[in-house]
């Protein structure tokens, strides 16, 4: 094998979605003759893959993108190159603001990385960068290029299933950003699944904006009937192997008793639902333009633990959105409580440019809204701290994700806490990607301290 002409440093940054992309790109780049620099200041070229959902995400963009000019500036790389969702959102901007990045790419040019990548390398610093970035919503959907390459290890991946969405929340930009929900084709996915689990994945992860959705924009099948995610997740099931199937950000009205039934009865379903409500006032829900989900909002978590016996509940918070009253946040904050959610995440609420929340009036002060945000945090944490006193002496079946580190059924990737795993005397360590039974020996924060069996 000839000697890679090239290296290529990877910064990724914001949610799975966009790591996926960055996959993509990356596996593009191998394929092409790049080799993956384990860190960006070893490498020809820096690819930062940004996020733009929030200002936090959007300065964490420019922290990093300033970083890869830094190592250019001292001739530790040659070329920097921007690509992801801020590039979607205000590439021109940043091109003018950034004149020492070689190259923008925006989300639906990301298969033109390889052709980008070299051309950044041999630009003169007079020139003008290379932009690729189209106007308008972007419309295309990426396969990832087969063999396909795997940032996450060797033990769980992410398959993402569509691109977009096609919900309207009046707080997010992500529509704007990412365009119409677009659902991948079946076929494909079942091979890219295919392929990861005989590949040694162990568990699969099926994410979208919104994975309920999956199917809606692609024909019916026969005798008229869509397409849906359920008949997605039966055919995985068909895959043969001793593997997770977890499926990531359920919108609450999406959540069907079909899923919850193919919860129940799928050799490989993770019993976890991540369902964000945002909020629980009716009043805001309708402002959030998550007025259809009141009901589906309110008795999400009752639901789905009747019909799933066991299941481990995940949701997400926004405080602080225009109209949030003193009141409103009482019931949301005493309703998360109630609702008892193993895992949570609050957001202060961010103004986002081009979204119909940030022409609302009645936005309370960000210092407010912060407090809140800490408020519920706050409460959650002693919610955690009693439910994870009743691991403590259980026996779990985990899955080892990285030496000396694993995951429980009840722990998503990146998300939730992890399950350190104490050495066994005379014992070699549970090698990485092996399922293993663990019994729970201590609390430690969100995460887990166990021995394995
Ligand atoms: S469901 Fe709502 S919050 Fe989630 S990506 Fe779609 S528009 Fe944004």
């Amino acid at each position: 094998m000839s000697a890679p002409s090239h290296t290529v440093g990877l910064v990724s940054l914001g949610c799975a979605k966009n790591a996926v992309d960055l996959q993509v790109m990356a596996g593009h780049l191998v394929g092409a003759g790049f080799a993956l620099a384990p860190v960006p200041d070893e490498a020809d070229v820096v690819l930062v893959n940004t996020c733009a959902f929030i200002e936090q995400a959007r300065e964490e963009a420019v922290a990093e993108i300033l970083r890869a000019c830094e190592l250019k500036a001292r001739g530790l790389c040659r070329a920097v190159v921007v690509a992801g969702c801020f590039v979607q959102r205000y590439g021109a901007e940043l091109a003018e603001r950034f004149p020492d990045v070689d190259a923008w790419l925006g989300v639906d040019s990301i298969d033109r990385v390889v052709s980008i990548a070299k051309k950044a390398l041999s630009r003169k610093p007079a020139k003008a960068a290379l932009c690729s970035f189209a106007p308008g919503l972007p419309k295309r959907l990426f396969e990832p290029p087969v063999p396909a390459l795997r940032l996450t290890g060797q033990a769980f991946a992410y398959l993402k299933i569509a691109e977009g969405c096609a919900h309207r929340c009046a707080y997010c930009a992500i529509p704007s950003i990412r365009g119409r929900y677009r659902s991948r084709r079946m076929s494909a996915l079942v091979r890219e699944a295919e392929a990861l689990v005989a590949t040694g994945v162990r568990e699969i992860n099926v994410i979208a904006q919104d994975p309920m959705l999956y199917g809606v924009d692609l024909p019916a099948r026969r005798g008229g009937a869509r397409t849906t995610i359920v008949d997605l997740l039966r055919r995985l099931d068909a895959i043969e192997g001793d593997f997770w199937i977890r499926v990531l950000y359920s919108y609450p009205s999406e959540i069907t008793p079909d899923f919850l039934e193919w919860m129940n009865t799928s050799p490989h379903a993770a019993k976890y639902v991540d369902v964000p409500l945002q909020h629980t006032d009716p009043r805001i829900l309708k402002a959030m333009a998550r007025g259809s989900a009141v009901e589906a909002t309110l008795n999400a978590a009752e639901r789905i633990r009747a019909a799933v016996p066991g299941v481990t509940l995940r949701t997400t918070v926004l405080t602080g959105f225009p109209g949030e009253t003193q009141e409103a946040f009482d019931k949301l904050l005493s309703d998360v409580k109630c609702m008892k959610f193993d895992h949570l995440g609050a957001f202060a609420f961010s103004p986002e440019e081009g979204t119909a929340a940030a022409e609302m009036d009645g936005r309370p002060p960000l210092a407010v809204a912060r407090k809140r945000e800490r408020a519920v945090m706050s409460a959650q944490r002693r919610v955690w701290a009693a439910k994870a006193k009743t691991f403590v002496g259980g026996e779990f079946r985990a899955l080892v994700v990285a030496p000396g580190v694993a995951r429980l059924e009840s722990q998503a990737p990146d998300v939730d806490g992890v399950t350190y795993l104490a050495k066994r005397p005379r014992r070699p360590m549970p090698k990485v990607g092996e399922f293993v039974r663990v019994r729970i020996t201590a609390v430690q924060g969100y995460d887990f301290e166990a021995m394995p069996l």
